[in-house]
């Protein structure tokens, strides 16, 4: 679908039956075209891509460079197969790059830091298995080759009809990039800023020491530009930047209250406190015990950031007790 002069949207699967879609983008341009992220792998998404492209006149030859926002796998699976179909280039930057070793190749080692992190926060020895291995089904879609180029926050990307500007924003994931055009007012974002959902932050061993702060401060980064479109990740295209940001930001708010609220019965984990606030809000609201192990493993790591903020910011005391990290609320 061409969205704007130049920028055609392609959606694409998440597998296994799984509801929802990514969304990427290519950008045409005198000089060749740029693909902004590439979905899940396997041949479902490698189908609709092709599908996606037939619809829109376009052709594999044409993409000339691959640029990946993060490296999860709805972002990042398919760039291997897709830069072979292109004969393009794979671009993302050096931080997130850094992680593909231990996150796709040699993921015995993260996993038990996985366990260890949830362990310590308190996830009962009967849960730990399930919620360490909640995301592993997710390895065989991922091709996990390394980048052609390494990007650096301020780095041009042009192809001769746009020029790119790579801001990184760190928060979601902590070499997550935006590509900002600043003549056209147009933003790629990824998953930093999405209309329909609030983006994952979780504290985990690939986190960064304080994703949360960091994607405050990144939010701050983009909300500060004039932007006229943004092309998400996922959910509809917008142009309402600040009103979405203020909105994400209240949301982090209401459920720092709910983590203080919870905290009022005296010392607790992370997961004692997450198993007692409301989830999904925008599904109206589901208790811990009703979500699947994946998104319970999000919600106490969620847990995990906000208590981390509130510490750093000296709101919340933590005290650690034989191998378990706990909470306290200040008077
Ligand atoms: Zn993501
Ligand atoms: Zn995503």
């Amino acid at each position: 679908m061409k969205i704007v002069s130049g920028v055609y949207q392609i959606k694409l699967p998440f597998p296994l039956d799984m509801p929802g879609h990514v969304n990427v983008y290519v950008v045409e341009g005198s000089k060749g075209n740029i693909l902004v992220d590439s979905g899940w792998g396997g041949s479902e998404g490698l189908w609709a891509f092709r599908e996606g492209l037939r619809e829109n006149r376009l052709k594999f030859q044409d993409i000339n460079w691959i640029v990946i926002t993060h490296i999860h796998p709805d972002h990042y699976s398919l760039a291997s197969k897709l830069k072979e179909f292109c004969g393009a280039e794979v671009a993302m930057h050096r931080v997130e790059a850094e992680l593909i070793n231990s996150r796709y190749k040699d993921f015995s080692g993260l996993l038990k830091e996985i366990e260890e992190e949830l362990s310590k926060n308190g996830v009962p020895q009967s849960e730990l298995s399930e919620l360490k291995e909640a995301s592993l089904w997710m390895e065989q879609f991922v091709s996990p080759d390394l980048p052609d180029v390494m990007l650096d926050d301020g780095d041009r990307l042009s192809n001769g009809s746009f020029e790119f500007e790579v801001l990184r924003t760190p928060g979601h994931s902590p070499g997550h990039i935006c590509l900002y055009e600043p003549r056209k007012r147009w933003l790629f974002c990824g998953d930093h800023v999405l209309f329909e959902t609030i983006p994952h932050v979780g504290l985990h061993p690939q986190s960064g020491d304080n994703p949360l702060r960091d994607y405050i401060n990144s939010l701050k980064i983009v909300e500060a530009l004039k932007i006229v479109f943004i092309f998400p990740g996922h959910g509809p295209v917008f142009n309402s930047l600040k009103l979405r940001a203020a909105e994400i930001l209240y949301h982090h708010e209401q459920r720092e209250r709910a983590i203080i609220k919870a905290m009022s019965g005296g010392l607790k984990t992370a997961y004692q406190i997450a198993t007692e606030i409301p989830w999904r809000a925008e599904a109206g609201g589901v208790a811990f015990k009703d979500l699947t192990p994946w998104d319970r493993r999000l919600a106490v790591l969620e847990t995990i950031a906000h208590l981390k903020l509130l510490t750093f910011e000296g709101e919340i005391g933590k005290i650690d007790q034989d191998g378990v990290s706990l909470y306290l609320a200040k008077d």
